[in-house]
């Protein structure tokens, strides 16, 4: 069973090496997913891609940075879950692993409505999963900290955390995630932003997404992103 399972595993890495980026993908069913991955998204009946996942998602999959712009509602949190679930379990990422993706979100609603969906579309896997948005005592959020593999939070509590948690783990993180970036930036959370990205290991990947392209975010993209595949979605004349 074992062997099988490397089989796969390997199989698997072939097929997104051999993806070809030229192709347009219409549903999830043509990428090469994870078996948690795709029945995690057919039981949350996610079947065709959206524009930007269409777009953004095979290039994250081969582990390229990317800068995302497209309007709310185009489906831009798949866009990244799914690159995460992907590469954190391509790599047999496990819980003695530790921090292996980090999603930064602006406000609390928002990082709540990630998690949601991460939970429904990473019910499969075995990834640990959690919420740093403050509302809890640090020193409960403290303790969970270390063994989680994937986390959403909102900036001025991740970095209180990269500060003060001093058994907080960074040096493994695989991607870092920064949606709403225009939202963060107008929030007022640049500096923030910044001493975070400080804390973080400098090989990773790292997905830029934003409703609007603004010099904030291309500032922010020029400071955290290397070579980014850019992907703007612009509605339909
Ligand atoms: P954005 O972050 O760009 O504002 P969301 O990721 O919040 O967009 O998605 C907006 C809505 O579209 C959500 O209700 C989500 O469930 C739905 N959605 C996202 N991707 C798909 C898809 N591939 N197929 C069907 N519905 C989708
Ligand atoms: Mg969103």
């Amino acid at each position: 069973k074992r062997k099988r399972g490397q089989e796969e595993l390997s199989s698997l890495v072939q097929r997104v090496e051999d993806l070809d980026l030229k192709t347009s993908i219409k549903s999830f069913s043509e990428l090469p997913l994870s078996e948690p991955t795709a029945s995690g998204l057919s039981a949350s009946h996610y079947k065709t891609l959206t524009d930007i996942q269409s777009r953004a998602i095979s290039h994250a999959l081969k582990g390229r940075d990317i800068l995302g712009a497209a309007k709310t509602g185009s489906g831009k949190t798949l866009a990244f879950l799914v690159p995460i679930l992907e590469n954190l379990y391509r790599k047999q990422w496990t819980e003695y692993d530790g921090l292996g993706a980090l999603i930064l979100s602006p406000t609390r609603e928002l990082a709540i409505q990630i998690f949601e969906v991460l939970r429904k579309v990473g019910r499969h896997h075995a990834f640990s999963a959690g919420l740093i948005i403050g509302g809890k005592s640090l020193r409960e959020e403290q303790e969970r900290l270390g063994r989680m593999n994937i986390l959403v939070c909102t900036p001025g509590r991740m970095l209180q955390h990269l500060d003060q948690t001093a058994m907080f783990e960074t040096h493994n993180l695989q991607m870092l995630v920064m949606d709403e970036a225009d939202r963060i930036m107008d929030m007022g959370f640049q500096r923030t932003v910044d001493a975070i990205v400080d804390h973080l290991p400098k090989e990773r990947q790292t997905l830029l997404f934003s409703a609007t392209q603004t010099k904030k975010v291309s500032d922010l993209a020029r400071l955290s992103l290397q070579d980014p595949e850019y992907v703007a979605v612009h509605e339909a004349a």
